[in-house]
């Protein structure tokens, strides 16, 4: 039976629904960013918890490490087909605790069954080498093996995704996992844990995941702290990660950061414009601005400028006539998260228009209750203004002149971050250069097609303060690895690597 103290039924109802037991009860409420209602009330996990979650890792990191890489593969493909059957009533929570619509947070379920079809396969795929010895009858090999417990710390805005990319990798790779996911999205994390806990359970790996829903302190440093995580696997904003990474590297830990994205779009003088559009507008607005790799700033041919600022104000136009519900099928964009991101996005609209900015459609917060505010287009002169080097986490679109791709190309790389990057272009030779050493300086790079919205195959992550971590397909999964260079000799002699002659025989006199 659902936890009797949880205030919204619809609560209760959804976890039976994804049939999962509902989160252990407490004192943190979980606030509906549509309605500012409070949604349920759970336990945060203080020092004694973390300290207790660090030791679940550590014995199911003991059992884990002995099952066969294909098996626990399989484990991730079983635990995959769960989230697959549970896809619609968990896009519903996902929707309703972190607000973003219900066709994005049906796609980020689905990011989720990707992600372990993807481990599943690398589970049978995943190899180190052989390498030339240069020392007659030696084999050199590379050999990878389980890491550990790592330490997943998660951002509100993909409750689900993004500790799946991390985890179905890290599981087939053989290490456990404690889950640190956002204040705002504890029940997402609950949910999606409760669907991998008796899958592994049944293969006798006990705490594959173990949440521990700790504030920023005492309790996450001190997990941040504590060695017995070779990994921390941080994802937000880059304040998050400047607290972070010190603490880690102190230690001589490893992180991978995933940390905070001001992407640029670039619209050239050729390029298709109802295709540009259509990617910015998504990039833009997806998720309430609410991305990592969401479109901040659009830089766009001169000569083109005034005829993108019209399409992109038609857009917009329409977008804003479906804000609202997160859960009502029309809807495209839902809430902020929170009172202090539509303050933040005021500030940033305020301090925009004082820079020289000119909005064109949007600008306001909504009436509440719920923290809606209208997707924003502002226009800005040629050079740009200073707040486009701030990532604020709403939909600002920046949309700037630019006199040619060099221009556009210093543009996008003059930002602190190096996430994502687009441009759209039909010239085969622009393309080049925005791909090039001397191009886009961002993880990713992509033509034709926007900023945000990335597939599991490849690496995800960015570079500068965004991190330099890499997340989900490619072999980002060396990252939850340690990797072992083993020498065998069946030489029957001791030749010594770079020919050295140490002349000492060890025989009996
Ligand atoms: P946030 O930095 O406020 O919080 C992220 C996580 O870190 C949460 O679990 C939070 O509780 C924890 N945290 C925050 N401050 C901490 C501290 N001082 N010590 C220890 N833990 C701390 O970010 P958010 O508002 O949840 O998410 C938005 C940010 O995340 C944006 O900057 C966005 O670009 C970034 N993000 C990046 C990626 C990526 O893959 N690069 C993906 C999603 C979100």
């Amino acid at each position: 039976m659902p936890d009797a103290t949880h205030t919204d039924p619809w609560i209760a109802a959804t976890f039976e629904e994804i049939g999962v037991p509902p989160p252990p009860s407490g004192d943190l409420a979980v606030v509906d960013p549509a309605t500012e209602t409070v949604l349920a009330r759970v336990a945060a996990a203080d020092l004694a918890a973390c300290d207790a979650a660090a030791a679940t890792a550590c014995e199911a990191f003991g059992a884990l490490r002995r099952l066969p890489i294909p098996e626990r593969g399989q484990l991730v493909r079983t635990f995959g087909d769960r989230v697959r059957a549970a896809k619609e009533p968990l896009a519903r929570l996902v929707a309703r605790e972190m607000g973003k619509c219900i066709a994005e947070a049906r796609g980020e379920v689905q990011e989720v069954v990707d992600i372990c079809d993807f481990a599943c396969g690398l589970s049978r795929s995943l190899a180190g080498r052989v390498l030339p010895s240069e020392r007659p009858g030696h084999t050199m090999l590379e050999a990878w093996h389980p890491l550990g417990p790592v330490l997943c710390i998660t951002a509100f805005n993909f409750p689900v995704a993004v500790f799946a990319w991390n985890a179905a990798i890290g599981w087939v790779c053989g290490d456990s996992f404690v889950w640190k996911p956002s204040l705002h999205t504890p029940l997402s994390a609950y949910a999606l844990a409760g669907l991998a806990a008796p899958v592994f359970e049944e293969a006798g790996v006990f705490g594959a995941v173990t949440v521990a829903v700790a504030p920023p302190t005492p309790g996450t440093l001190a997990l941040v702290e504590d060695d017995r995580f070779p990994l921390v696997s941080a994802t937000g904003s880059c304040a998050m990660g400047r607290v972070v990474a010190p603490k880690v590297a102190a230690r001589l830990g490893r992180t991978i950061l995933e940390l905070g994205g001001n992407n640029a779009a670039i619209i050239d003088e050729t390029a298709d414009l109802d295709l540009a559009v259509r990617a910015v507008v998504f990039g833009a607005v997806g998720t309430a601005g609410q991305r990592c790799t969401t479109t901040r700033r659009l830089y766009v041919h001169a000569s083109r400028y005034d005829e993108v600022l019209a399409r992109l104000r038609a857009a917009y136009e329409q977008v804003i006539e479906r804000i609202g519900d997160p859960l009502d099928e029309k809807i495209l964009v839902g809430p902020l998260v929170d009172g202090r991101a539509v303050e933040r996005f005021e500030t940033a609209v305020a301090t925009a228009r004082a820079q020289g900015g000119s909005v064109v459609v949007g600008g306001r917060r909504r009436p509440g209750p719920g923290h809606f505010v209208e997707p924003t287009l502002v226009a800005v002169p040629g050079g740009g203004i200073d707040i486009m080097a701030e990532e604020t986490f709403a939909p600002i679109l920046y949309v700037a002149p630019v006199a040619d791709l060099d221009e556009a190309i210093a543009a996008n790389n003059a930002v602190e971050q190096g996430l994502s990057s687009a441009l759209f272009t039909r010239d085969v030779g622009a393309m080049g250069r925005f791909l090039s050493a001397e191009g886009s300086d961002c993880g990713i790079a992509n033509v034709n097609t926007g900023t945000s919205g990335a597939e599991v195959g490849g690496a995800f992550g960015g570079e500068k303060a965004t991190g330099g971590g890499r997340e989900a397909g490619s072999d980002a999964w060396k990252a939850y690895m340690r990797r072992q260079t083993c020498v065998v000799n069946a030489s029957g002699t001791l030749p010594l690597a770079q020919g050295i002659d140490w002349g000492v025989a060890g025989d009996p006199p």
